[in-house]
C-alpha cells in the first residue's frame, strides 16, 4: 500500500556514532541498560521559557497523552495487559527473595514488556523468550497476595503459561510473510477470529472508489466475528471499545481547550473531542484538516489512532501521543529549506521530466517533545510527517517535524561510547564527526523529511503502486539520496545551513559506514536485512562501493579489522546523484524489474564474515542497538485557591518507577477476572 510506505515515514536514528564537542553538561542521559536496550532521559530545553498558559496547555495535553497507555498494550496483543499487571504485582508484592538469576530474568522480561508495550519485540515483532522457568512463575504468583493479582492464581498461571512460554503461540505480532494468512498468523489485536480474505472483502465492500475525499476505512476499530458468524466493527470511541480510557483523554482535552493558544487550536482540540465521541472517520478527517492548518501555535500535539504499522494489512492504527512545542531557533533551519524548496527541486540531478514544476507548500519545523505516550513511548521517532490521508496531503499539505531534543539525547548518550574510535578509519573522520556530525545529521533528517519525500513526480499513467513490495525501500532511498546530494551542495553554505564546505563530509562518512557496516549490529547473524530504512541505507552504501569503485570509497582491512575509507568526497556526491536519478526513474516510470534488481542485489543479503565481525566488535563496546526514553515529570504548582501558578518540570525518575506509577495512575482498562482479558 502506498500510504503505508512513503507517507508514513518515521525516521528512527539507527546509529548514533556522531558526536558533538563534549560540553559541560551534568544532565544524566543514560539511565538503564538491559537486553538489547538502553534507556535514556531526554531534556526539554525551552520549557521554562514558555508562558504559564503554554506550560499549562502542555501539562493538560500530557495528561491526555498518558491516559492512552493501556489502549496500545491491548491493541498489540490481547494478553499484554494481563502479563503486565501480573508481573508488576509480583515485582512489587511477591513474598519471595527479590534476587537471583530467575528473579533477575523476570525483571528483565518485565522491563522488555514495558519497552515494547507488550510481549513482542517493538522492532522485530517476535515474541521474546523468557529466561525464567515455568516453576518460578508459578511460585512467584503463589507468593503474591491475591488482592494484587488480576485473576485467581491457578487460572492465572494456566492462562499465562502458553502466552509467555510457548514459542509457537502468538509467535509474531505482525506477520508479513507473503503467502500466509497475515491476520490469522499475527498476534495483534486489531482483528479477532477474522481471516485476511474476510477482512479485505469486508472493507472492499465499504470503499467508495468515486469519493474524492475517502475516509481511512477501518482505522479506529477492532474487527471481530460475532456469535452469528457476522463481521462487526468495535469502534474505538465513547461508549465503544476503549471508552474507559477515551473518557479520561477527553477530560484532559477539554481542560486544554480553555488554555489553548488561539481560536484555531481551540477548534482543533474541540474537533478531536467530537471525533472521540462519535467515532466517525469523517470527523477525524475534519480534525486533521484543522490540525494541519494550525501553523501559528507554538505548542502542538499528536493524539489518537494514527499509524498503521501494527496492522499486517495496514488499515488499523495504534494509539499514540506526542506533546511538543516549536524550537524557534532551530526552526529557522527548516524554514530556510521550505522557502527554497523550488530551488532544490529545479536542481535535483534527475531527468527534468520527473521534476515537479511547482512544489506545494511544505510546512516544516523543529520541535522539542515534552511528553511521549502510546506508540511514541518509550521508543520514539526523531522525525514525523502527518497527517496520513492522501487527499488531505494533496489539498492541504502536511506537517513535517524534526524532533531536536530526542536526537540530542541519542547523540549525548553516544558520546564517548567508543564506537567512533572502533569503527572510524582515522582521527580525521573522528574529528569531522565531532565537529559537524550532529548538525549534519539533523540537516539530513530535515532534507529527507521536508523535501526528499515530497520531491519528483510520476509520469502520467504510472501506477503509484507499481513498485509493489519494493516501493517502501525505494522511497526511503530516494528521500535519503535527495538529502545526501544536497548536503554536499555549496548552496547549503550559502544559505547559512552549514558552516563551511567540509561539514557535509561528516554526514557522508556516517551514511556510508552505517549502510555498509555498523547497522548490521541490529541484525541477528544469518538473517537478511528486512526493515525498509535499513535496506535503503545498505542499498546506497553497497551500490556506491560497487559502482563508484575503490577510487571513490572502499572497505579496507587494517590489523584484522574492516574500515570504510572515503577517498573522493566530490565523486561520492556524484554517485549519490546518479543513484538518485536511477531510483527516481524507477519510481516515475514504475519500473518494477529494475527496482527489484537494485534492492535484491544491494540491500538484502549480508556478507557473513563482515556481519560476524561487526557484531563481535560491538559486543566488546557493550552498546545497545535500541534506545527507549523516560518522560520528564510535569507537576502543577497551585495557590491557595487552587489556581495553577506554574508547571514544574523534573527529570531522572527511574525507569521502573515511571512505569509502575503509570500503571497505578493511568490504568484505564479493566480486565475480566474470569478470562484475564479486557472485554
Ligand atoms: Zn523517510
Amino acid at each position: 500500500m502506498n500510504k503505508y510506505i512513503a507517507i508514513m515515514c518515521t525516521v528512527t536514528l539507527l546509529a548514533s556514532t556522531a558526536c558533538t564537542e563534549q560540553k559541560k553538561d551534568n544532565f544524566q542521559y543514560r539511565s538503564d541498560r538491559f537486553a538489547d536496550l538502553e534507556i535514556l532521559n531526554y531534556k526539554v530545553p525551552g520549557f521554562e521559557d514558555l508562558t504559564l498558559q503554554q506550560k499549562t496547555l502542555v501539562y493538560y495535553l500530557s495528561e491526555a497523552g498518558l491516559w492512552g497507555r493501556d489502549i496500545l498494550f491491548d491493541q498489540n496483543c490481547r494478553y499484554n495487559l494481563l502479563v503486565r499487571h501480573t508481573l508488576e504485582a509480583i515485582y512489587q508484592h511477591a513474598a519471595l527473595e527479590h534476587s537471583g538469576n530467575e528473579w533477575d530474568a523476570m525483571v528483565t522480561y518485565l522491563k522488555r514488556v514495558w519497552v515494547s508495550n507488550g510481549i513482542h519485540h517493538h522492532y522485530a515483532c517476535d515474541k521474546f523468550q523468557p529466561s525464567f522457568t515455568e516453576d518460578f512463575l508459578k511460585s512467584a504468583i503463589a507468593a503474591t497476595p491475591a488482592e494484587f493479582l488480576p485473576m485467581p492464581a491457578d487460572e492465572l498461571f494456566q492462562t499465562l503459561q502458553p502466552v509467555i512460554f510457548d514459542p509457537t503461540f502468538l509467535a509474531k505480532r505482525v506477520n508479513q510473510a507473503a503467502g500466509e494468512d497475515l491476520l490469522l498468523t499475527s498476534a495483534e489485536n486489531y482483528y479477532f477470529n477474522v481471516s485476511q480474505k474476510e477482512a479485505e472483502d469486508f472493507y472492499a465492500a465499504m470503499a467508495d472508489p468515486n469519493d474524492p475525499q475517502p475516509i481511512s476505512l477501518g482505522l479506529n476499530s477492532r474487527l471481530v466475528k460475532n456469535k452469528n458468524g457476522l463481521l462487526e466493527e468495535e469502534v474505538y470511541k465513547v461508549g465503544g471499545r476503549y471508552s474507559e480510557a477515551i473518557e479520561h483523554i477527553i477530560y484532559w482535552l477539554e481542560k486544554a481547550i480553555n488554555v489553548a493558544e488561539n481560536d484555531a487550536q481551540k477548534a482543533t482540540i474541540a474537533k478531536l473531542i467530537e471525533y472521540y465521541r462519535n467515532g466517525d472517520l469523517r470527523t477525524f478527517d475534519e480534525y486533521n484538516v484543522l490540525w494541519v492548518q494550525d501553523l501559528s501555535s507554538q505548542v502542538d500535539f499528536v493524539n489518537g489512532f494514527i499509524e498503521n504499522y501494527g496492522d499486517p494489512i495496514g488499515l488499523k492504527s495504534s494509539w499514540e501521543s506526542s506533546i511538543n512545542f516549536k524550537n524557534t531557533e532551530a526552526s529557522a533551519r527548516t524554514e530556510i529549506i521550505s522557502a527554497n524548496a523550488q530551488w532544490f527541486e529545479d536542481h535535483a540531478p534527475i531527468d527534468p521530466r520527473f521534476r515537479k514544476e511547482k512544489v506545494k507548500g511544505v510546512s516544516a519545523k523543529v520541535i522539542n517533545v515534552a511528553m511521549l505516550g502510546g506508540d511514541c513511548y518509550p521508543t520514539t521517532p526523531i522525525g514525523i510527517n502527518l497527517p496520513n490521508a492522501d487527499w488531505i496531503r494533496r489539498d492541504y499539505g502536511s506537517k513535517s517535524v524534526t524532533i531536536d531534543n530526542i536526537s540530542e539525547a541519542y547523540d549525548k548518550a553516544a558520546q564517548g561510547n567508543g564506537s567512533a574510535q572502533e569503527f572510524m578509519w582515522s582521527e580525521k573522520e573522528i574529528k569531522l564527526s565531532q565537529a559537524y556530525g550532529y548538525l549534519a545529521s539533523n540537516l539530513h533528517t530535515d532534507l529527507h523529511e521536508c523535501l526528499g519525500h515530497g520531491s519528483g513526480q510520476l509520469l502520467p499513467g504510472t501506477d503509484p503502486n507499481a513498485l509493489g513490495s519494493y516501493s517502501s525501500v525505494m522511497e526511503e532511498a530516494r528521500a535519503d539520496l535527495f538529502a545526501l546530494y544536497f548536503l554536499g551542495d555549496e548552496k547549503l553554505v550559502e544559505l547559512g545551513l552549514l558552516p563551511d564546505k567540509d561539514a557535509y563530509k561528516a554526514s557522508y562518512y556516517q551514511q556510508m559506514m552505517n549502510g555498509a557496516m555498523t547497522q548490521l549490529r541490529r541484525i541477528e547473524l544469518g538473517k537478511d536485512i528486512e526493515e525498509a530504512h535499513m535496506r535503503n541505507r545498505a542499498l546506497i552504501a553497497n551500490w556506491v562501493l560497487k559502482n563508484g569503485g575503490p577510487k571513490v570509497a572502499e572497505l579496507t582491512v587494517r590489523d584484522g579489522k574492516t574500515y570504510l575509507v572515503i577517498h573522493d568526497y566530490k565523486a561520492l556526491r556524484d554517485c549519490f546523484g546518479q543513484l538518485l536519478a536511477e531510483i527516481q526513474r524507477c519510481k516515475s516510470e514504475g519500473d518494477f524489474q529494475a527496482a527489484q534488481n537494485l534492492v535484491e542485489t544491494y540491500a538484502v543479503k549480508i556478507d557473513q564474515n563482515l556481519h560476524k565481525e561487526v557484531i563481535e566488535r560491538y559486543a566488546k563496546l557493550n552498546i545497545a542497538p535500541y534506545g527507549g526514553f523516560i518522560n520528564p515529570i510535569l507537576t502543577p504548582v497551585t495557590d491557595a485557591d487552587g489556581n495553577i501558578t506554574d508547571i514544574q518540570i523534573s527529570y531522572g525518575e527511574p525507569y521502573d518507577t515511571q512505569h509502575l506509577r503509570y500503571s497505578t495512575q493511568y490504568s484505564a482498562l479493566p480486565l475480566n477476572p474470569a478470562t484475564g482479558l479486557y472485554n
